[in-house]
C-alpha cells in the first residue's frame, strides 16, 4: 500500500457500541472515540456482533455486504457481514444467530465459545474484506481478546493480515475471559500449539483469553494514567500485575472523553429545562422535577445525592450502605440508578422502602432518567474500590452535579479536589475504602453546598467548564498509531 498522502487505517473491535447496544462505559467509548479520531484525519471502522437486542430500527439499515465460514477448532461456523455507516463511522456487524441471537449479550454458559468466534471473525473479515484494508486492530476487552493471538498464530501468511499492527485495550481488568482448558482443542484449536497455549494458561486448569492478548498485542493501553500504574500492582491487577509490570514499556493510559454533544445540558432533549454555565437557573427546576418524580420532599436546600452505575462491590456501595443512616440523619436525600448483584439491589431496595421520602432506589436501565439524574442532582457519588475511568463523574461535570470519588483511577484523573484556600476544583475527593471518610467528604461537600453558596456555585461553574471532549484523548491514539506505523505520513 502506497503510504504517502493516506490515512491510517484503523479496526476497531468491541463487543457493544452506543447506540446499537450497551451495558456499560465500553459501549461509550466505542461509539464515540472513533468519531473522534476520524474527525482528526484517521479512518476508523469499529466491528461487533450483530445482537438481537440491537434495535429493529438499525437492523434495517444494516447492508449484507459478505459472508463467510470462521475456522473454530473443528467447526467451520457461518458467518455474515453487515454494514451500516453511522455519524460517518463505518460499523461491521459480525452475524451469526446461534451465537447472537439471544435476550441478552453476556453470561451465556458458551460465551467462550461464542466471542472465540467473534474475535476469529475479526481475522477473517481483515482477510475478506477488501476495503478494510486494516494498518491497526485495537481490540477491546476480553470478548475480542483473542483476535490478537489468532492474528499470531493462524493468520501471519495472509497478505491482509502481516501487516496489522495490534492493540489491547484494557476496560475493566476484572473481567477477563476464563475457561476451562478444554476450549484449547474444543474452541481456540491451539491445543498442539505447546507455545501458544502456554502463554493462555492462568494457572494450570484454565485458560484466559485477556491474558493472551496482553501477551500477543504490539501495545496495551488502557482507559486512564493512574489505572495504568494501578494495574501494576497486585491490589488491582487481578492476577494479571506482573504482565503489567513486563510490558509497562508498551502500557499507556488514555483518559477517556465523553460525547459532549449527547451528554450537554443546553441542548439535552432528554430533560424538561435546558441550562448552561452561564444560565444556571433552570438546573433548579430539573431538581425539582426529580423530586417530584422520585416522590423526595421537594426542597431546594436539601442536597440531591445521586448514584448511577452498576450495583457491584466494585463501586464501593458497602461504604454507601454502612453510611446511609448518618447521611439520612443528616437531612441529604439519596437516589440510586441501577442494576446488578441480587444483595446490593435488595438493599437499596430496604433503604428505600426504609427512608420513605428521603432515598429512592429505581432498580432499573433507565438511559432517559439517567439524562434527568445527572441535570437534577446536585452531588454525584463515586466512591469506587477501583474505576479504569468512570464516565458518570464526567457526565456529572458536565452537567453542574459535583461528583463526590474515592482517589483511585481515572476518578482522580478527572476530577479536581476542591481547595478552600485557592478556590480550584471540580468536585470532592477522599482517599480510603473508609465509610466514614467518604461521608465526611460527603458531609464537608453539604456543608459548602448549604453555606457557602457563591463557592457552590463556582465550583459548578468550573465543573461545567472543564474540557471532557474526545479531542485530547484522540490525539494520544493517533500517536500510539502511527508510532506503531512509521512508514506512514502523518
Ligand atoms: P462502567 O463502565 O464500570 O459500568 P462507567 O461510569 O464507565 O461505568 O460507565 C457507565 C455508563 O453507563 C454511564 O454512561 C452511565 O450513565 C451508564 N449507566 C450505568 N448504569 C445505568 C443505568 N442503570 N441506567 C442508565 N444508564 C446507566
Amino acid at each position: 500500500m502506497a503510504n504517502q498522502g493516506r490515512k491510517i487505517k484503523v479496526l476497531f473491535a468491541s463487543s457493544e457500541a452506543v447506540p446499537f447496544v450497551k451495558t456499560g462505559g465500553l459501549a461509550d467509548v466505542a461509539g464515540s472515540l472513533p468519531r473522534a479520531l476520524n474527525q482528526k484525519g484517521a479512518e476508523v471502522s469499529v466491528i461487533m456482533p450483530k445482537y438481537s437486542a440491537i434495535p429493529q430500527e438499525y437492523q434495517d439499515q444494516m447492508k449484507h455486504i459478505a459472508e463467510f465460514y470462521v475456522p473454530l477448532a473443528w467447526r467451520s461456523v457461518y458467518c455474515g457481514i453487515e454494514k451500516l455507516t453511522y455519524q460517518g463511522v463505518n460499523f461491521y456487524f459480525v452475524d451469526n444467530e446461534a451465537y447472537f441471537k439471544r435476550d441478552g449479550i453476556y453470561g451465556y454458559f458458551d460465551d467462550g465459545e461464542r466471542f472465540a468466534f467473534f474475535s476469529k471473525a475479526i481475522c477473517e473479515a481483515i482477510q475478506y474484506l477488501p476495503e478494510l484494508q486494516v494498518d491497526v486492530l485495537q481490540c477491546n476487552d476480553w470478548q475480542c481478546a483473542m483476535a490478537s493471538v489468532f492474528l499470531r498464530e493462524f493468520y501471519q501468511s495472509i497478505e491482509a493480515c502481516r501487516h496489522v499492527k495490534t492493540i489491547f485495550t484494557v476496560h475493566n481488568v476484572k473481567f477477563q475471559g476464563q475457561f476451562g482448558d478444554d476450549v484449547l482443542s474444543d474452541i481456540l484449536g491451539l491445543a498442539d500449539n505447546p507455545t501458544a497455549a502456554g502463554q493462555l494458561y492462568c494457572d494450570r486448569v484454565s485458560v484466559n483469553y485477556m491474558q493472551g492478548a496482553l501477551l500477543y498485542s504490539d501495545m496495551i493501553t488502557t482507559v486512564s494514567p493512574s489505572y495504568a500504574n494501578e494495574l501494576q500492582m497486585p491490589f488491582y491487577g487481578e492476577g494479571m500485575d506482573g504482565i503489567f509490570r513486563r510490558r509497562s514499556d508498551s502500557l499507556r493510559g488514555i483518559l477517556n472523553g465523553i460525547d459532549v454533544d449527547l451528554w450537554n445540558p443546553k441542548t439535552d432533549k432528554m430533560i424538561e429545562y435546558n441550562y448552561s454555565a452561564g444560565k444556571m437557573a433552570n438546573k433548579a427546576k430539573c431538581k425539582a422535577a426529580l423530586q417530584r418524580e422520585f416522590g423526595l420532599a421537594e426542597d431546594p436546600e436539601r442536597p440531591l445525592v445521586v448514584m448511577i452505575g452498576r450495583l457491584t462491590t466494585q463501586k464501593g456501595l458497602g461504604l454507601v450502605r454502612y453510611a446511609m443512616n448518618r447521611l439520612m440523619e443528616r437531612g441529604v436525600q439519596v437516589a440510586v440508578l441501577g442494576t446488578g448483584d441480587k444483595d446490593q439491589e435488595d438493599a437499596f431496595k430496604y433503604f428505600d422502602w426504609t427512608y420513605g421520602d428521603q432515598m429512592c432506589a429505581r432498580i432499573a436501565f433507565d438511559n432517559a432518567l439517567s439524562h434527568r439524574m445527572y441535570a437534577g442532582g446536585d452531588i454525584l457519588l463515586m466512591p469506587s474500590e477501583f474505576e479504569p475511568c468512570g464516565l458518570s463523574q464526567m457526565i456529572a461535570m458536565r452537567y453542574g452535579t459535583l461528583p463526590v470519588v474515592r482517589e483511585t483511577g481515572g476518578l482522580q484523573d478527572s476530577v479536581v479536589a476542591y481547595n478552600k484556600y485557592t478556590g480550584e476544583g471540580t468536585g470532592f475527593r477522599f482517599a480510603n475504602m473508609n465509610a466514614d471518610e467518604m461521608a465526611n467528604t460527603l458531609l464537608e461537600a453539604c456543608e459548602v453546598f448549604w453555606t457557602e453558596k457563591d463557592v457552590w456555585k463556582q465550583l459548578r461553574k468550573q465543573a461545567m467548564e472543564t474540557d471532557f471532549s474526545w479531542g485530547r484523548a484522540a490525539d494520544e491514539y493517533l500517536d500510539i498509531y502511527y508510532g506503531l506505523h512509521p512508514e506512514i505520513e502523518r
